[in-house]
């Protein structure tokens, strides 16, 4: 292109808009010199970044903490072996995945080559969100590598020490060039997506999701939208509601509920509260003893604009369950809502906190009704022992995962794709998955010159005859 190597690839200056300009320009230098394509560079990039999650487990971890009050375990289950256990199954599958697939084929195609050719599309941007800051942005930067394309990595602004120590390190394990990172907030961003770029993956809510798509298609690039949304939980009479409510309240206590399939909202009978209830106190105290405050197996909220917002829809709440709330740290108590109306300004959002309104419904119709009249789920959840009543949200409700008995596990299982419909997302990713999303499946036709087929082939040419058309 004929433009100097850049000299600081991982840090914009907003002052000179060029330099957002360079960030792709550089990263399209690369990728035409068709470097990022081969095999041995696709394995060489995967294990650079295999060594910087390794290497780099322990300042991760801490700057994770210093963004989230993330505690250790959640940082390594969640994040640390998500990622880890990532890049290993892609190295293993690689250059299968990378291999030309053959396609079956008719009469008229007997003698030639068919087959499906995986293609990088070229410079991606990668936009990853706070509350899982390594997990949400590497996740599909690991698929984008080894579908071979440039990757443009955004970090979230709002996990600023994550972001600086990845900025600042990731370029010591792998091509800087091929795959920068680029910091920003709002205002760089916007900038940044007026550039061209071959696809975008975004993860974040459904509105800035919406700015994202809008910026795309000013090019026709194709676009992942992993979004949120309020992802409900029916409890039905028939579950086991010991295990419900425990298994309920872990998933809304992890990374403090900022988690994008977090179990927002229950809807279940009366008499099911009653007991969920119960169980539910049990359970936040086998977490964390007398005191959720003082724990450290609990997390923060990400900043005050949240803190302030979450403790603004208790208001004018029944709090079943909960204690007092500190600014000072962000801290939010685990918070159990009765008699919540649909109406309330707490089931208009999605919630991402450690709150749980529980809206009371006759009967599992009524359930499915409330559901299928709101925006369609990333997560839908039921517990039920019933299995009329497993088939029934199966058959009736749209979502994009429908997990039976449990929360969130769904979203680390290998073989599933994961990510919403409608409102919560367009696209899914993981394994395989992010391989295919990221790649062009172009299609690939050889054919044959010798004079047999040419006269196979007489037929489409004219001069036409009811004989050479003839079934
Ligand atoms: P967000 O949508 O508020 O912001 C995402 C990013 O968009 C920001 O980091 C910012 O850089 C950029 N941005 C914001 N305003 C912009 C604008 N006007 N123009 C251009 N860019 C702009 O999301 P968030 O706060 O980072 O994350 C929370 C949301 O993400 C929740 O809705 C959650 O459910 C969702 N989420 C989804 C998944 C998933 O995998 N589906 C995972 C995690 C989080």
């Amino acid at each position: 292109i004929g433009i100097p190597r850049p000299k600081l690839l991982y840090s914009v200056d907003m002052e000179e808009k060029k330099s957002i300009e360079k960030v792709t320009l550089y990263a399209r230098r690369a990728f035409v010199t068709h470097k990022t394509k081969g095999y041995e560079f696709r394995k060489s990039q995967l294990k650079g970044l295999l060594k910087f999650f390794e290497d780099e487990n322990d300042e991760l971890n801490r700057c994770v903490y210093q963004d989230l009050k993330k505690p250790t375990s959640e940082w390594v289950v969640h994040e640390f072996i998500q990622v880890t256990k990532e890049v290993r199954i892609v190295l293993r599958n690689l250059r299968s995945w990378m291999s030309p697939q053959t396609v079956a084929k008719d009469v008229v195609n007997f003698f030639d080559q068919v087959k499906v050719q995986a293609e990088p599309y070229g410079v991606v941007l990668v936009m990853g969100s706070w509350n899982f800051p390594v997990f949400s942005l590497f996740m599909p930067v690991i698929g984008a590598i080894a579908a071979g394309n440039c990757v443009v990595i955004k970090p979230s602004e709002h996990a600023p020490a994550t972001a600086n120590a990845i900025a600042t390190l990731l370029p010591k394990y792998i091509d800087s060039e091929c795959y920068p990172v680029f910091l920003g907030g709002v205002e760089e961003t916007a900038e940044l997506l007026k550039q061209k770029f071959d696809y975008i993956f975004f993860t974040g809510s459904p509105q800035i999701g919406k700015i994202v798509h809008q910026a795309a298609s000013q090019n026709l690039t194709p676009v992942t939208l992993e979004l949120g949304g309020k992802s409900p939980v029916y409890i039905d009479s028939s579950a086991n509601l010991k295990l419900a409510a425990k298994r309920i309240m872990w998933g809304k206590t992890q990374n403090c509920g900022q988690i994008c399939v977090a179990p927002d909202y229950v809807l279940c009978s009366k008499e099911v509260q009653e007991k969920f209830l119960k169980y539910a106190q049990a359970a936040l105290h086998q977490f964390f003893g007398d005191s959720v405050r003082t724990n450290s197996d609990f997390g923060r909220i990400v900043n005050q604009r949240h803190f302030h917002r979450l403790t603004g829809l208790l208001r004018d709440q029944k709090v079943a369950i909960g204690g007092p709330n500190d600014p000072t740290d962000r801290f939010v108590h685990p918070t159990v809502l009765t008699d919540v109306h649909p109406d309330d300004a707490v089931m208009q959002e999605e919630i991402f906190g450690p709150i749980l309104p529980i809206v009371t419904v006759e009967s599992c119709e009524e359930a499915i009704n409330f559901i299928n009249q709101r925006e369609k789920p990333l997560a839908l959840y039921v517990f039920t022992g019933n299995r009329k009543v497993k088939k029934a949200f199966l058959r009736e409700t749209s979502s994009g995962a429908v997990l039976i008995n449990d929360v969130l596990m769904h979203s680390v299982a290998d073989g599933l794709p994961f990510g919403g419909v409608g409102n919560s997302g367009i696209g899914a990713y993981h394994g395989k998955q992010t391989f295919d999303t990221f790649s062009h499946k172009k299609a690939v036709m050889e054919r044959g010159t010798s004079m047999l087929i040419d006269k196979i082939d007489s037929v489409r040419y004219p001069p036409y005859s009811n004989a050479k058309t003839r079934l």
